[in-house]
């Protein structure tokens, strides 16, 4: 698929590539078992200019084009901590676009730079206990009083929430009006008010910190507003519209690199005398899961033109999150049953695999919440 890429990506790739191989896969043992990694690991991807790809040069980023942003998050797809790769992408294409999109001139100029060179993390809290799939149901408050918003309620399930120092957080600014009534306000961390509490461990991604936060009469500066008050819950679906698709570009990048582990493995292994990947069913089982690697990357990389060209994409990307989380969990499973008992081993990357994507047909959005997305899109 090279022929999409210039030269000048081709680079980018190869320092991206060179980073996760040499400065992030040989500690990845450690960091999952930590259920956390490195706050550092930012300031470090804010140094080699991976943080503001697509952001404006006059607050630090690189101003590149789409394809490059692939290539990055292609690349750290291809760090076997999924978890890792998900933090980071939290703050690069999950809450800093918010900011870099609707935020005030003031607003960027306070936190922007900051977010770019690493030295602020992002979290995006959308998700209540009460549920994450219907939005329009959130119950958190913020009241404006004064020059300031005054915060109340609760989200849960939120991704880099110990690690995170700015948290983009969804609330009901005019509870009457319903989602029409949302906003969405940056909250620092150590607000008086605001509260974060570590969640037990999750099934996968475990490199990856997550939380709940509580929100207590919390006053957050009234400038703090992303774009305009009760405009919050559109910003909010555009938002997830971008976290989707860089997610899902990243996540089959991962399978694409289990599988190539399922075929060295299977090159390697002998059974009743020959390589399994000598035995028929095994080649096709490999080649069906690189058809339909193939057939998503052809989906991610139709969408990527359509987001390019600004067409509106929401379909093809809700497509994109649906068809990528069944390919990847079925080509994890896949790559897991030809590695035998010693795929469900700890030994092997496949079996950490396995258990981290399964993630994909729930977070930002249910496969089932595509689904309803899409058959709207049908006028069904
Ligand atoms: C590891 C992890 C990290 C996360 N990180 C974040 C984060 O950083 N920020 C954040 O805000 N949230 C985060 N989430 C929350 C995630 O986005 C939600 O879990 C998800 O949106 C689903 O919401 P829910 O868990 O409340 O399930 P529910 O909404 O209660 O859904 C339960 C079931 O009902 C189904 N369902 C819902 N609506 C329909 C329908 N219309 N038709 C058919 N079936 C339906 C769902 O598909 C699902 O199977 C994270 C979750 C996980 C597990």
């Amino acid at each position: 698929m090279d022929y999409l890429f210039s030269e000048e990506h081709r680079i980018f790739r190869r320092a991206v590539r060179r980073f996760v191989e040499e400065e992030l896969n040989p500690h990845v043992a450690e960091w999952e078992a930590a259920g956390t990694f490195p706050k550092e690991i930012y300031k470090r991807m804010g140094e080699l200019g991976f943080l503001g790809i697509r952001y404006p040069t006059e607050y630090g980023g690189a101003n590149a084009d789409i394809w490059s942003a692939i290539v990055f998050w292609e690349e750290l797809g291809r760090c076997r901590s999924r978890g890792l790769t998900m933090s980071v992408l939290v703050h690069t294409d999950m809450s800093s676009p918010y900011l870099a999109k609707w935020g005030s001139d003031a607003l960027k100029a306070k936190y922007l730079p900051a977010m770019i060179s690493g030295e602020k993390v992002g979290a995006i809290a959308l998700t209540e206990p009460g549920g994450g799939s219907d939005l329009s149901r959130i119950q958190t408050t913020a009241k404006k009083k004064g020059n300031q918003y005054i915060l109340n309620g609760s989200k849960t399930f939120i991704t880099n929430a110990l690690h995170a120092d700015l948290f983009f957080t969804l609330c009901k600014t005019d509870p009457a009006a319903g989602s029409r009534g949302f906003s969405m306000i940056v909250v620092e961390k150590g607000t008086p008010g605001f509260e974060v509490r570590k969640l037990p461990k999750k099934l996968g991604m475990h490199a990856s910190d997550w939380g709940e936060l509580s929100f207590d009469h919390c006053a957050v500066p009234a400038g703090n507003l992303i774009g305009e008050e009760n405009q919050g819950f559109y910003y909010a679906m555009q938002g997830l519209q971008n976290e989707r698709f860089a997610a899902c570009v990243s996540f089959i990048a991962s399978a694409q690199q289990a599988l190539e582990d399922a075929i060295k493995y299977a090159q390697e292994r002998e059974v009743f005398g020959k390589k399994l990947s000598e035995l028929q069913v095994t080649r096709h089982r490999l080649a069906k899961a690189q058809t339909k690697l193939e057939a998503a990357r052809q989906l991610l990389y139709h969408t990527a033109r359509l987001i390019e060209h600004g067409a509106d994409a929401t379909k093809e990307v809700s497509m994109c999150k649906a068809f990528c989380a069944d390919v990847a969990c079925e080509v994890a499973d896949e790559c897991l049953q030809i590695h035998g008992g010693y795929g469900y081993t700890e030994e092997y990357d496949i079996s950490r695999f396995y258990r981290d994507i399964r993630l994909w047909k729930i977070g930002a959005g249910t496969t089932e919440v595509m689904y309803e997305i899409i058959a709207k899109r049908m006028g069904i």
